[in-house]
């Protein structure tokens, strides 16, 4: 009695299951399956099955390609998992996800297969939407960068001039009210053109295909260059502008001193930009050296307007500021240290941010350089 339930117990388990399950033997006869399956190949009930082949069900064609395959399985006796074309319950087209099992007898030799099959159409098609949109998205993405790259550089060669002779205007005027309104339209040109060289970086660091040159330089002349650039922005705010360099470190280095420039670039102006008194200091360390490579870390700290802890990560995606542009108190696209991350992460360098509201900031970037 006991052993009778147990029987038809495992009968109601087997037919209940989920996803279509069969088994057959070696020469591909079923042995049985499910209630899905039953239903998947129209028999009225699922013992049906026995006796039958899957050439019975589907076209010999595909029939032969599954076979062949589950040959194969029972062959080398070890489970696998594939995908199938078939057909769904309607008769259309559908794909399977199914896991191939090969039954064995108690000596261990392979007498035939169980297999386990989940529909995985709709996911699939999914899949391949998802990889459409995807594609497109990039391909849009890409034609964007494509125009912006062309359109800033397009118009940066007229401006470079415009503000060439407006600043030759300025000099040579005498007038006092002149002079004042050519100064304002030196300083438009000027921050429209830094708007410009932006958007034109942003396009740049975007295009995959910017290599990474690497040249010789003389790691103090950099520095001293990019101080130089800001002395002037510095003296009118009156912040003391500091350079330190670690005697440790060689006089050249080898690397990107391009990628380098911009980056202390980008940072000494954000300093030199959101600080209103105090000081600036740029300075190296070396962090470590072996035979060929060096380890160098440059902080960049100002005495400045801070950033609280909760922003450190949003300061470094694009268009991320603290300080909206249009409240015109610090001028700025947000896209600076966007660039300079995409740089250090193409040099495959460090950056990170310590600073408190109200304080000051220091940003820190480790890269290494040859010798
Ligand atoms: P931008 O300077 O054009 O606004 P960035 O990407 O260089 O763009 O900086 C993003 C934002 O991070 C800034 O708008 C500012 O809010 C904050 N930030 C960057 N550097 C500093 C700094 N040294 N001190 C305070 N805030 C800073």
């Amino acid at each position: 009695m006991n052993e009778q339930m147990t029987y038809q117990h495992l009968e109601s388990i087997v037919g209940m299951m989920p996803g279509n399950v069969y088994w057959k033997n070696r020469q591909g006869v079923y042995l049985g399956c499910n209630d899905n399956a039953a239903r998947l190949v129209k028999l009225s009930t699922r013992h049906e099955i026995i006796g039958k082949k899957l050439s019975d069900f589907v076209p010999v064609e595909i029939a032969h390609q599954i076979e062949k395959i589950d040959d194969e399985i029972m062959a080398r006796g070890e489970m696998t998992t594939v995908e199938e074309n078939a057909f769904d319950l309607d008769g259309n087209p559908a794909i399977y996800l199914t896991r191939k099992v090969p039954l064995k007898d108690s000596d261990g030799s392979v007498i035939g297969l169980v297999g386990i099959s989940v529909d995985i159409t709709e996911l699939k098609q999914t899949e391949q939407q998802l990889r459409e949109a995807k594609d497109k998205a990039e391909l849009a993405n890409r034609a964007k960068s494509e125009f912006l790259r062309n359109i800033s550089h397009d118009l940066r060669t007229p401006f470079t001039g415009l503000l060439g002779l407006s600043n030759m205007l300025y000099e040579q005027e005498t007038d006092p009210i002149k002079k004042e309104h050519l100064g304002y339209l030196v300083e438009s040109a000027q921050t429209l053109l830094s708007i410009i060289e932006g958007v034109l970086s942003l396009s740049m660091v975007e295009a995959e295909n910017q290599a990474i040159k690497t040249t010789t330089f003389n790691l103090h002349e950099l520095m001293k260059k990019i101080i130089n650039l800001l002395k002037l922005e510095a003296e009118k705010k009156q912040l003391d502008l500091k350079i330190s360099i670690d005697h440790q470190l060689p006089v050249t280095m080898v690397g990107d001193a391009v990628r380098l420039n911009r980056i202390l670039l980008n940072l000494l102006s954000n300093a030199v930009k959101f600080t209103e008194q105090g000081s600036v200091e740029l300075s190296v360390h070396m962090v470590s050296q072996t035979k060929n490579k060096i380890k160098v870390l440059f902080s960049i700290k100002d005495t400045g307007i801070g950033i609280p802890a909760n922003k450190y990560r949003d300061i470094f995606k694009s268009f991320n500021r603290l300080t909206p542009a249009y409240e015109g108190v610090y001028p700025g696209m947000g896209i600076g240290l966007y660039i300079v991350k995409k740089f250090v992460q193409q040099l495959k360098g460090k950056i990170w941010v310590d600073s408190k509201l109200g304080e000051g900031s220091a940003f820190y970037c480790e890269l290494v350089f040859a010798k």
